[in-house]
This record gives structure tokens, sequence and C-alpha cells, in this order.
């Protein structure tokens, strides 16, 4: 092939790519709001595989695959395809943030072994710019690529990992940290031992990962999965850039940036300063939680026909959804019941932790799928100082998110603000039972006064109470 053919399929590429990485932020655009966000994940998806058409094209077109990268290629493909539509189809609404985990594993350490194979591969000794982006794409991709695995176990519940522990949790840190940078120093400073170097930066950074994750458990989770998004983003920006490619550089500058953002959101929400994160300077794990007393006391029991009553005699009703909302699939009960209640001329209003649920925007997407009116969403500061003045505050599978432990130190969900419940004139909490939040305490909001329990699951407890609504409206 001549140069000339060579150079002409590079300009090519390089448009292709640039068009793709147009169509990932038209496709960002769309995801702005939740009524266009089917629409722009299919442009994102299609310039996805316009990218991955193009690399075909500029693989074969430059003879750079033989029989055996044909067939690593295809297996490859078939068994990520296959991979991707068994979990988009199989896996529930609520298994979401432990499947975004591992995306975020399989990105990072894709980008750390595109890095590995950039610098490895080069003839000649590669130069600085290529020794440092690909080197931080190494580092950092390794980081993800553990910390994210082990996110995913703490998300699924695995008992094993959850209860993972490191002594001295700070030191390790700190040791892995140093280790992995001046790894990447030295691969910078000598390229000729870049072999050497470049294994030791994704042995240390690999360490790194599982140090980090590790201790960190209980609430804190959120900061550290926004954190790790972030990361497998500007992982996947620094391979773009070692070997660059535009598509790369763009799609992992959205992702890394919108992660940064969304960390810094998530960490002001936990009240919790982003540093200490990556220094893993806070984090009640197993300890935290196994440390904490519980609350003593009885908690009270209620049925839907009496909450139903409160509903239709409240001038004011706030609802505060959590995970078991989303695990119950009772987003359109609630949304049902809150149409009932302001037919009747009862005021209305959901309130929205940042953190509740398990991924960010969790209760929004769920209200959303069920047609809940965005302005009867109210976040944390603005609801606050309306409980007080509610007749009935519903609680429907939120736990950790209405806890007032969270007011005092020494607790798993310390610092952490939460949602004044227990402020309302009457609380009714919907649970199935008497199970511990993610933070795994128990919640004092149960044994209040003012606090009344209706068990069972969320979605029955609110079929059951709309009948009771219908029937005393009737
Ligand atoms: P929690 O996880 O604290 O509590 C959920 C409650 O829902 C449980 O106590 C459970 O009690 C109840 N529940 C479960 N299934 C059902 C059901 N089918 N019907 C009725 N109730 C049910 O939820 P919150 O939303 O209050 O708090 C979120 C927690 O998750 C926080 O600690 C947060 O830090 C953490 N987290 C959040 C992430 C995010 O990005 N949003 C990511 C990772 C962690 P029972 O078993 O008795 O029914």
């Amino acid at each position: 092939m001549t140069s000339a053919t060579v150079g002409a399929i590079d300009i090519v590429a390089w448009f292709v790519y640039l068009f793709s990485a147009v169509l990932f932020v038209v496709g960002l655009h769309f995801m702005n709001s939740p009524k266009t966000a089917r629409k722009g994940n299919q442009i994102s998806a299609f310039g996805m595989v316009v990218a991955v058409l193009m690399a075909f094209i500029v693989l074969f077109a430059k003879g750079f695959v033989n029989i055996v990268a044909v067939v690593v290629l295809v297996v490859g493909i078939l068994i990520g395809a296959v991979a991707g539509v068994v979990s988009a189809k199989k896996v529930k609404m609520t298994d979401m943030p432990q499947l975004v985990s591992v995306f975020n594993t399989v990105g990072g350490g894709a980008a750390a072994l595109v890095a590995l194979n950039d610098i490895l591969t080069k003839e000649g000794t590669p130069d600085i710019v290529v020794l440092i982006t690909a080197g931080l794409g190494i580092l950092i991709g390794s980081v993800t690529f553990t910390g994210s695995l082990i996110a995913a176990g703490k998300l699924q519940g695995i008992k094993w990992v959850k209860k993972l522990n490191l002594p001295g949790k700070g030191v390790w840190n700190i040791l892995f940290a140093v280790l992995s940078v001046v790894s990447l120093v030295m691969l910078c400073v000598q390229p000729e031992q870049r072999l050497l170097w470049s294994i030791l930066t994704t042995v240390f950074a690999l360490c790194y990962g599982l140090v980090f994750v590790i201790p960190i458990g209980g609430a804190d989770m959120p900061v550290v999965i926004s954190v790790l998004n972030a990361c497998t983003g500007t992982a996947v920006a620094m391979s773009g850039l070692a070997i660059d490619n535009v598509a790369l550089i763009v799609a992992g500058a959205l992702v890394g940036s919108a992660g940064v953002t969304l960390s810094i959101l998530m960490a002001q929400a936990m009240n919790r300063p982003l540093l200490s994160v990556l220094a893993g300077g806070f984090g009640g794990g197993a300890d935290a939680a196994a440390a904490g007393d519980g609350p003593e006391g009885t908690m009270k029991e209620t049925t839907p026909d009496d909450l139903a009553v409160q509903l239709v005699y409240a001038q004011k009703v706030i609802f505060v959804p959590g995970f078991g909302l989303a695990q119950a699939q009772a987003q359109r009960e609630l949304a049902d019941l809150g149409e009932l209640l302001k037919g009747h001329g009862v005021e209305v209003s959901y309130a929205i932790h940042p953190v509740a649920g398990r991924m960010p925007g969790h209760m929004n997407v769920l209200l959303a799928e069920a047609n809940v009116p965005y302005e009867e969403l109210v976040d944390l500061d603005e609801i606050n100082p309306q409980f007080p003045q509610a007749n009935v505050a519903l609680v429907v599978g939120a736990n950790d998110v209405t806890n007032p432990a969270a007011r005092r130190p020494g607790t798993p969900v310390s610092g952490m603000p939460i949602l004044d419940v227990d402020k309302s004139q009457n609380v009714v909490v919907m649970k199935r039972g008497r199970g511990m939040g993610y933070a795994g305490i128990q919640n004092e909001l149960y044994f209040e006064d003012n606090t009344q329990m209706l068990f069972g699951d969320a979605k029955k407890s609110l079929q059951s109470v709309i009948a009771a609504v219908k029937e005393l409206l009737a």
C-alpha cells in the first residue's frame, strides 16, 4: 500500500471519528431530559457503531490483521455483543447500578490495555507525550478496573465482598498511590525500561483500586461510584490521546467530565470532602455498622385502611421514595395514589434525596417513568423546611436517607444530610420488615412516637391503600 493511500485512509478515518464524536455530544444533549433520553442513547450508540466500523476498516485496509487477529476480533465482538444484549434485556432496573459498575470495570480495563499495547508495541522510543498519556491511561484504567469490580460486588450485596476490610486502610491507599505514581514517573524517565515500569504501574494501580474501595461502605458508596465513573472516562480519554483517536478522546472526556461533576455533587450531597474519598480518609464499612448501638423501643404498626384515612383527611402529604420503591417497582402505584389525593384537594409533593436508591438520579428516573410532574419532585434543601407542615410523610422504601442517626457522630451515616421526615406531624413507613438500609444500621425514625409502620411489599401496600382511599372517596 502506497503512503498516499495510507494518508488518505487516515484522513477519512479522522473525519469519521470526528463525526462519531459529534454524535456522542448530540446524544448527550438529548439525555438532558427524560423525554428525549432514549433518542439520545440511540444517537450515541449509532456514533459508537460508526466508530467501531471505521476502526475495522482501518485495520483491514492497512493490513494490520492476520488470521489470528480476525478470530480474536470476531470472538471478542460475539462475546461482547451477547453479554451486552443479555444484560440489557435481563438485568432488572434495580440491578442497573451493579451493571454500570461492571461496565466501568470493562471500560477501565480496556483503556488500560489499549494504553499498554501502545507503549509496548511502539517502534523505537515513544515520545514523552505518548509516555505520559498512555501511562496515565494504564494507571487510571487499572485503578478503575479493580475498584469498580469491588464496587459492583458491594452493590450486588455479595456478603464476602461487603465484609472485606483492611487494617490501617489509609496507609495502604497512600502506599499504593505513591508506588503507582513513582512507577509512572520512572516510565517517563526510563522509556527504554518501559516493559518493567508499565507492568509495575499496572500492578500498583490495580492494588490501589482494591484498597481504595474495600474500606468504603455504607452510605458513602455513591461518591465512590461517581469517582470511578470519572476515572473510566479519563482513562479512555488518555488512551485516546496516546493512540491519537479523536472519538476516544471526546467520548472519554465527556464521561470523565460528567463523572467529575457528579462526584462533586455527590460529595456535596453527602457532606464529604472529595479529597478524603481519594485518600480513604472516611468510610463507614462493616466495622462502623457493627459498632453502632441500635435504637431501642417498639415499632407501632398501622394498616392500609388507617393510612387511607390519614391521607384523605390531610392537607399536605409528602411522599419520600427510596430504594425499596425501585425494588418493588411501585412507582406507578405511588404516582396513582398522588393523583387520587390531588384530585381530592390534598397538596402532594415528592421529597428527593440525592443519594436515594442505588444510582445518582435514581428516584427522578423512576418517577419520570411514572409520569410524575417534574415540579412535584422537590430537592432536599427545599423540602426539609416543609416537613413540619406536612400532616403525613409517607416513606416508601427509603431508610438511610431518613435516619436521624446521621445528625450525630459515630455512625456510618454521620454527617450525611437527611430528609427531616421525623419533623412531620405523622410519619408512615412502608417496608417489608425489619431489614436495614444500605448502611447496615437500624433506623431511629421507626421508633419515634409519631411514626407508624406499614409492613409489606411497597407495591402491594400501595395497591391496598389506593383501594381503601377509593372506597373512602366513593
Ligand atoms: P436504603 O437502601 O437505605 O433502604 C431501602 C429500604 O427499602 C430497606 O430498608 C428495605 O427494608 C426496603 N425495601 C426493600 N425492598 C422493598 C420492597 N419490595 N417493598 C418495600 N420496602 C422495601 O434506601 P435509601 O434510598 O433510603 O438509601 C440509599 C442508600 O444507598 C444510601 O445509604 C446511599 O448512600 C446508598 N447508595 C446510593 C447510591 C446512589 O447513587 N444513589 C449508590 C450506592 C449506594 P426491608 O428489607 O425491611 O423491606
